[in-house]
């Protein structure tokens, strides 16, 4: 047992001997079922979050209206919820109201699927109204109580059924599909961030395309924000197994764009629709750019080194990955590529201008000229050949060569 489980177990302990109920809930409970490493543990409690934050020294307050408080202890953090009942679903996405419960099973039945809804205590009892346990012998996702009211009241939990489908490998129950494909309209009504959470981590499963395409097959993409605006003209949905195994957010994000026949200023649009961060979106849309036009091969080590130097290793590797996908290249030729990368990534004495002996400083004060655009000009070129090894990386070989450049041009 890790870190994680200690400190969630001490949380369990204190708890405990101040009187309150707690017990490990959800995803933790469930994967150690499936002898798993679970992620994070997760407690639930009937104290009060105000208790719960009177009784650890170091907490942050994660969710207080809903009762979530994290506690910090020896640098772990788990987070502890307060036993609780949601009502008010209205806009088909997040309760109105929250009621703080003494009584565990209440809490439970709250959760989404069977499978996620069983508790254990610190002596190894289980508690499972909904018989998770026993559906994660069938493998099988299903929802807590009726899948149509369940759905209804949160249409995201649709979209985790199927993120839970691909990550654990199992199938849907047949009446929490049928109501799903009854209620999938009201996934229109979801905010596009949480869709996009759920995709974050199907990108981390082995096998997102078991999602994907049934997503497809049932034509719940038309349904799904943002994708329902996409309108691809052909897809083969065999194709999204060319996601598998990836496990990369960026990559996969990339390869959907490109499956969705995106090109263009569209990638941008798409990546921006999805409420991706600025910063992501540029990375992402790099990494696609690179692959689509792809053409490096080992013995272009000048190429190589020469977009090593302003691209990066990672978005160069990302790039092939997503390359060897759009393209299904042999892995035996992208194995060796990569680690042609790699080589020539080590070999290069330099990276960026922060590793150059001479700044622009230096150089303005050596060549005595007005300050100007050459400055940057004249860098990038040092940078080059130092990182091609033409030219070693010394400051005054690097101030004789500039002047010769700033002479010449
Ligand atoms: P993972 O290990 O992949 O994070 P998880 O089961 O921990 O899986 P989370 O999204 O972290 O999933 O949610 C924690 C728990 O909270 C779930 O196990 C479930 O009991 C409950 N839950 C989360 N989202 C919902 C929801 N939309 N509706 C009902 N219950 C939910
Ligand atoms: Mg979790």
């Amino acid at each position: 047992m890790n870190e994680a489980y200690h400190a969630s177990l001490k949380v369990i302990t204190t708890l405990e001997s101040h009187g309150y109920q707690a017990y490990w809930v959800g995803g933790c409970v469930r994967d150690r079922l499936l002898g798993k490493e679970p992620v994070d543990y997760d407690v639930t409690t009937d104290a009060h979050p105000e208790t719960v934050q009177r009784l650890f020294s170091k907490t942050v307050p994660t969710g207080l209206q809903h009762g979530t408080v994290a506690v910090i202890q020896d640098g772990q953090m788990t987070e502890v919820t307060t036993f609780r009942q949601e009502t008010g679903f209205t806009d088909h996405r997040r309760p109105r109201q929250v009621t703080f419960v003494k009584d565990l099973s209440a809490d439970l039945s709250r959760r989404d699927f069977t499978i996620n809804a069983m508790a254990q205590d610190r002596y190894g009892n289980l508690y499972d109204p909904f018989k998770g346990a026993e559906d994660l012998k069938r493998k099988v996702i299903r929802a807590v109580g009726k899948a149509d009211m369940r759905f209804q009241e949160d249409a995201l939990r649709m979209v985790r059924a199927l993120r839970f489908m691909a990550q654990l490998s199992f199938q849907l129950d047949a009446e929490t599909e049928e109501a799903l494909l009854r209620q999938k309209k009201l996934m229109r009504y979801l905010a596009v961030e949480r869709v996009t959470m759920e995709f974050h981590k199907l990108w981390k499963t082995r096998q997102p395309s078991q999602a994907l395409e049934l997503l497809w097959r049932k034509d719940l993409f038309s349904d799904l924000p943002p994708f329902h605006r996409w309108n691809p003209s052909t897809l083969d949905p065999s194709s999204f197994t060319r996601l598998d195994d990836i496990k990369d957010p960026q990559i996969c994000w990339a390869l959907l764009l490109y499956l969705y026949g995106a090109r263009g200023p569209d990638i941008t649009d798409r990546l921006h629709s999805l409420r991706l961060s600025s910063k992501e979106v540029a990375f992402i849309r790099k990494i696609y750019q690179l692959a689509l036009g792809w053409h490096l091969t080992e013995s272009d080590e000048k190429d190589g080194k020469r977009l090593l130097l302003s691209e990066g290793l990672d978005v160069l590797s990302k790039s092939l990955i997503t390359a060897s996908r759009m393209y299904g290249w042999e892995k035996g030729n992208v194995q060796t590529l990569q680690q042609a990368l790699k080589r020539w990534y080590r070999e290069m004495p330099v990276h960026g201008p922060e590793d150059l002996q001479l700044n622009g400083q230096i150089l303005l004060e050596s060549v005595g000229r007005k300050p100007g655009p050459w400055i940057g000009q004249v860098i990038q070129v040092l940078l080059e050949k130092v990182a091609l090894g033409e030219i070693s990386n010394q400051r005054e070989l690097l101030i004789q060569e500039g002047c010769r450049l700033v002479q010449d041009s």
